[in-house]
């Protein structure tokens, strides 16, 4: 059977190894197609496709871009997207600009809860000002000895409500859904099981996503229990959604799921590279 992963980052956002060495690494695990979905940034297609080429598997053109809906941040991860597609390209760039104001913004927001120098310590484990991520902070502040692991960086300090969370406007959805389209690719909602959202708010915004010509929803993911995998096989057959699936891996030893080593889909739901 085809093993694909259609969700996972470089060190172009928030990953660990380079754009060729994540594709290698699915390779070696047995992965046939895989798609780089770095967050609001396309640099490291053109390594990750040749780098598939030489491993011979399949690749895919991807991103995860930042949403703001209904004051949530909602991921969407681009697939089969055309990677010169100018309007595609612009408007993740304007995305990217307001990642360093954010950036910087956490910075000063941790200096005033008493962590010094945050934006200097994470600026040193991204490749671009233009791309620090939360996930950056949350490596400095676990290096420096001021966390655990990540997962107290977040719970302490970078979740909302927290010194280094500071609210910020991303994209809406129809904008991500626009530009997604344009450069001829398919949208799908990542990690729906995510969100803190009531029932009626997860409807509204599968409601609001299938209005906007959405095509997929993540339904097996690690941030999915069991439980909700089934819940969004239900939501897809509901709005008429195509699946997807993918481990949103980050680096050795960050993520729960390895890269490409994910539950099949389940066979209930057409999966979003049914016509690939
Ligand atoms: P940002 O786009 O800068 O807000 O960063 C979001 C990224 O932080 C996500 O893509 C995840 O990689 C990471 N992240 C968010 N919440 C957690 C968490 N609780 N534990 C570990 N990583 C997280
Ligand atoms: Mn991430
Ligand atoms: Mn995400
Ligand atoms: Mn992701």
């Amino acid at each position: 059977m085809t093993r694909y992963d259609l969700h996972c980052h470089s060190t172009c956002s928030d990953g660990l190894l380079s754009p060729a060495d994540v594709v290698r690494r699915a390779a070696a695990n047995g992965v046939d197609v895989i798609a780089l979905t770095d967050h609001d940034q396309l640099a490291g297609l053109d390594e990750a496709r040749e780098a598939a080429l030489d491993a011979e598997i399949t690749f895919i053109d991807g991103a995860e871009l930042s949403v703001t809906w209904e004051n949530e941040t909602v991921h969407v991860v681009a697939l089969a997207i055309d990677p010169a597609n100018e309007a595609l390209i612009e408007g993740l760039a304007a995305v990217r600009g307001s990642r360093d104001q954010r950036a910087r913004r956490i910075g000063e927001s941790l200096a005033a809860a008493g962590v010094p120098d945050a934006f200097e310590g994470a600026r040193a484990h991204a490749m671009s000002d233009q791309l620090i991520s939360r996930t950056h902070f949350a490596r400095h502040l676990v290096d420096s000895g001021q966390v655990r692991d990540m997962q107290d960086a977040f719970r302490r300090f970078l979740t909302k409500g927290k010194p280094g969370y500071v609210a910020h406007a991303w994209p809406t959805l129809g904008e991500a859904v626009g530009w997604i389209h344009g450069a001829g690719g398919r949208a799908v909602i990542a990690h729906p099981g995510r969100y803190k959202l009531t029932t009626a708010g997860m409807r509204r915004l599968l409601a609001e996503f299938r209005d906007l010509g959405g095509d997929a929803i993540e339904v097996v993911s690690p941030s999915h229990t069991a439980a909700q995998s089934a819940d969004f096989v239900a939501s897809a057959r509901v709005f008429g959604f195509k699946a997807s699936s993918g481990s949103d891996w980050h680096g050795p030893g960050e993520s729960r799921w390895e890269l490409g080593q994910l539950p099949p889909m389940p066979d209930t739901v057409d999966p979003v590279w049914a016509d690939w």
